[in-house]
């Protein structure tokens, strides 16, 4: 007989796990999640996890707003462990981009959302022991913070699992191969056999791109490496293991507290670092990055000089060309919904993409917010998203 699903969600990401979880809650049927390494194998399992609401695009503001608040209450709501720090964001900003930060305040406060512009001495009573040379003032987020990738996507697929999903995992049984559209739902053909299904979702990551193009979907994603270096702080004052995410929009880098004495580091920029489609392979961080980053944390933290650099490691970041994210319908393969390329800022709306993903399959529109301009076919057009407001989209504001 063959085999059959109401839904299947294929990937173990942060998305496809709250999207599995949501639709087993929601009373959706047989839902299976197919993943072909392990939960949190690819990009999710090395996201620095920061939550942060300091988004141009409204949608996406409010979206990680949706996530932040799951975050906060995350073992009530979903059961489990996600790693939720409540340890601050503070965005620091050269001259040029004070105007476009304000308007970006504006509406987050407009959406209530608890964030304002800050004055380089507040800065220094927050964060002392920097050097703000050419900083000009930030925004401060007190209510955000950071969590642990691979900790949110298991106790996803804890939950999804204890809602009835079945979890096929591994290459035996959750590899996918190909997606076919025989005319009324889909066919998903796996390393162990047929399934067929009322309605699959896409949430694959970078190997999305490859199951898609069969059907003349074009979903462009470069795959960027990234390094994360770390470092063993000095002991100094309001420099601790509760420090504040910051975000330096002036060296394009971010410096994120890591348990007991670390401070992790990562780049801004989505496309610095290496195109590497070999997204499955571990890859121990080379000296040049590593110590680009490091220099960026130094040249902030004077006082750090004497901090000592720890093994880092990499990740790998699917960037689409606009570096927003592909989200529902897929015209092509009526029963088929996408939910891939979040192009290195995913993490935190994962919670929000499980819920409105869960209301596209199930209600037939999402319901806090309108996802249309995330539609997959804007590449295969050439309509990207335009972030508007100031600041580069790709920097992730
Ligand atoms: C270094 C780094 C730092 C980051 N920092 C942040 C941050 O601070 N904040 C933030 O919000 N985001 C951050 N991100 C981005 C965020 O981590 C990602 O956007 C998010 O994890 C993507 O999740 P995903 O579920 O879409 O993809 P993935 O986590 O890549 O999951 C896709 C899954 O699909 C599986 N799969 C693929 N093909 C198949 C197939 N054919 N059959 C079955 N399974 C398949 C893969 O094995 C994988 O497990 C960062 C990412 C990196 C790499």
């Amino acid at each position: 007989m063959a085999d059959t699903a109401d839904i299947v969600v294929i990937g173990g990401g942060c998305h496809g796990t709250s999207i599995a979880w949501q639709l087993a809650r929601r009373g959706a049927g047989k839902v299976v999640l197919l993943e072909k390494s392990g939960i949190a194998s690819g990009a999710t399992q090395w996201s620095s996890a920061n939550i942060r609401l300091h988004y141009q695009i409204e949608t996406l503001a409010r979206m990680a707003l949706y996530g932040r608040e799951m975050f906060r209450n995350f073992e009530e709501r979903v059961g489990g462990e996600s790693g939720w720090r409540n340890n601050g964001y503070v965005v620091l900003l050269p001259e040029e981009e004070i105007e476009p930060a304000r308007v970006i305040i504006e509406m987050q406060q407009r959406i209530g959302i608890d964030a304002r512009m800050v004055s380089v001495d507040e800065i220094t009573e927050m964060l002392p022991g920097m050097s703000l040379d050419v900083v000009a003032g930030g925004c401060a987020e007190p209510d955000s913070g950071h969590a642990d990738g691979a900790l949110t996507a298991n106790s996803f697929a804890e939950a999804a699992r204890r809602e009835g999903a079945e979890l096929r995992i591994g290459p035996e049984v959750g590899q996918v191969t190909a997606i076919e559209s025989p005319g009324g739902g889909v066919r998903v053909i796996t390393s162990n056999g047929v399934i067929e299904s009322g309605t699959a979702v896409l949430a694959g990551g970078f190997r999305s791109a490859g199951l898609l193009a069969p059907h003349g979907v074009e979903l462009p994603i470069t795959p960027v490496r990234h390094t994360i270096a770390i470092v063993e702080r000095v002991e100094a004052k309001g420099l601790d293991d509760s420090h504040a995410t910051i975000s330096d929009r002036v060296q394009l880098g971010y410096y994120r507290p890591s348990g007991p004495g670390l401070t992790l580091i990562g780049a801004h920029d989505p496309l610095e670092g290496e195109i590497d489609a070999d997204v499955e392979t571990t890859r121990r961080p080379q000296a040049e990055p590593t110590a680009l980053l490091a220099g960026r944390f130094w040249n902030r933290f004077p006082g750090q000089a004497e901090a000592r650099l720890r093994e880092g490691y990499t990740g790998v970041y699917d960037c689409t060309p606009d570096f927003q994210p592909a989200l529902g319908p897929v015209q092509a393969v009526p029963g088929l919904y996408i939910a891939a390329g979040f192009s290195g800022h995913g993490f935190k709306l994962s919670p929000a993409v499980g819920h409105l993903m869960a209301d596209w399959i199930l209600e037939g529109e999402p319901s806090f917010v309108d996802l249309s301009m995330f539609n997959v076919e804007r590449f295969g057009r050439g309509e990207l998203i335009e972030s508007g407001g100031g600041y580069e989209s790709r920097t992730l504001a």
